[in-house]
């Protein structure tokens, strides 16, 4: 039986009502009545609910999804402005003890190259992600309680926030591994992570099954009620997630904002981050092995609908993307991206050669450096940020939605994204990338509405301007 409060998998992420709700999408994609119905509800910025949005989804109507795509744009701006957050994949070890068949750390590769940094090598690594600019990180490792147990994780994340390297810190470490205990979450909490990001790859049990044949991760349930422990263990921003390809598009969407909904009915706090990856090459995946690949326009689709049925959460898209995707989704309610990453396990301090054995998890798309990158976000009118306020002032939880309520999105993550990118431009930036954003920065302090935030702001980067660090609203 379907039940949203259930803590059970099974209920909550209901095959049934999942079926039920494609079959209803399916009946009434043509309903001009219904689907103009459920664009007004998304107007009022109050979201949509997982039978609402896949509907719009099985929606071909052109007008309509012009219409869906323009209140995408429309949301994004209201809720996040023209700012981008962005972050860093930082790759811990690449042991897993897991047999997923669409990534090559599976246990039965043996011909990729097995990596686990010592702390002496992620201090490199951190080193080298400091000095291209980074202050936000999400953390990576593959399952392996001997080789990657928890004590080694929090090892890390304590190494990581200890490197201060010239004005280099990492402010924020997000946390992507395996399903754990509710002890173990505890234990990340009190490490100081921020969001604790894990995919559910696959929300359609028997695919999951067999998509994952060997190992811990196997187990459905305990992968998909992760969240609620790791909630219990008080770690209040979580990170969804699916890997699009794996399972019909249209099944995955609507388990998505079913998980969405669950851990608002039971915590009262919905997902802080949704990201969209898709299958992408690596050594020994070929993605055309998975038949449910979905093409660009699709993919921007599923996006726009992700903005406008769940409007306070992040959405993220990686490098995994190329620009040109990246390019296309930004407008449409894209939050945070990753920039310059590396995938492989050591990569940033010593970036793999093309003929050694990769340790790579995927292969990037976009290979563009973050000066690039930075430069790129600028040109096309959206502002960098490096902002990771929220986490450090402690307002975590539903804390993005009481700034969007009391519509303080232009009085605080505004300048906070002006603070931090004025730090980047000062100690990092090309020339041209700097004089681009000290432009950048003065358009957009004036559009800080409220006097007194304009003025701190403006005070705070003059002494930006003279050495000092670490402004924040
Ligand atoms: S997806 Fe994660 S759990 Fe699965 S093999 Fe890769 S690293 Fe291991
Ligand atoms: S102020 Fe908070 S919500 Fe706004 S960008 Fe910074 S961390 Fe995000």
């Amino acid at each position: 039986m379907y039940n949203a409060a259930s803590l059970k998998a099974e209920e909550f992420i209901s095959d049934e009502e999942i079926r039920e709700t494609l079959a209803y999408a399916d009946a009434n994609k043509e309903n001009v009545e219904l689907i103009d119905a459920i664009i007004a509800k998304a107007r009022e910025r109050k979201g949509l609910n997982h039978r609402e949005a896949s509907v719009l989804l099985a929606c071909e109507i052109p007008e309509k999804l012009e219409e869906i795509y323009a209140l995408a744009e429309q949301i994004k701006q209201d809720f996040y402005g023209n700012r981008i957050v962005l972050f860093a994949p930082l790759y811990l070890s690449n042991y897993c003890v897991n047999g997923c068949l669409y990534c090559p750390y599976h246990l039965k590769n043996k011909h990729i190259a097995r990596k686990k940094l010592t702390q002496e090598e992620i201090v490199k690594e951190v080193t080298a992600l400091q000095d291209m600019g980074h202050k936000r990180l999400a953390i990576e490792a593959g399952e392996d309680p001997v080789n990657n147990p928890i004590e080694y994780i929090l090892e890390c994340i304590n190494t990581i926030y200890s490197i201060k390297h010239k004005n280099g810190a990492i402010r924020r470490v997000n946390v992507n591994i395996a399903a754990t205990t509710v002890e173990n979450y505890r234990k990340l909490k009190e490490a100081g992570i921020g969001t604790y990001i894990l995919f559910q790859e696959t929300y359609h049990k028997e695919s999951y099954e067999k998509l994952h044949p060997t190992g811990p991760k196997h187990n459905y349930a305990y992968h998909t009620e992760a969240m609620d422990r790791a909630m219990e263990g008080g770690i209040d921003d979580v990170g969804l997630g699916v890997l699009f390809g794996l399972e019909l598009y249209r099944y995955e969407f609507a388990g998505l904002l079913m998980h969405a909904e669950h851990l608002e009915a039971v915590h009262g706090v919905g997902p802080h981050t949704i990201s969209v990856p898709r299958v992408k090459h690596a050594d020994d995946i070929d993605p055309s092995a998975f038949d449910n690949g979905i093409s660009d326009d699709i993919f921007a689709k599923l996006c726009a609908l992700i903005r406008i049925s769940v409007p306070y959460t992040g959405m993220i898209i990686s490098t995994r993307e190329s620009q040109e995707v990246r390019e296309r989704v930004l407008p449409l309610g894209v939050s945070q991206i990753s920039g310059a990453s590396k995938t492989s396990v050591g990569g940033y301090a010593e970036p793999e050669t093309e003929e050694e054995v990769t340790s790579a998890q995927f292969d990037v798309s976009d290979q563009r450096t973050l000066d690039e990158v930075v430069n790129w976000l600028m040109k096309l009118g959206y502002l960098p940020s490096f902002c990771t306020a929220c986490y450090r002032e402690g307002r975590t939880g539903d804390r993005f939605m009481e700034l969007c309520k009391n519509m303080q999105i232009l009085n605080c993550c505004h300048p906070n994204a002006l603070l931090t990118l004025k730090e980047y431009l000062l100690d990092y930036a090309s020339e041209e990338t700097r004089e681009i954003g000290e432009a950048m920065i003065e358009r957009e302090l004036a559009r800080i509405p409220n006097p007194k935030a304009r003025e701190t702001a403006t005070e705070h980067l003059k002494r930006i301007g003279e050495g000092k660090r670490d402004f924040r609203f």
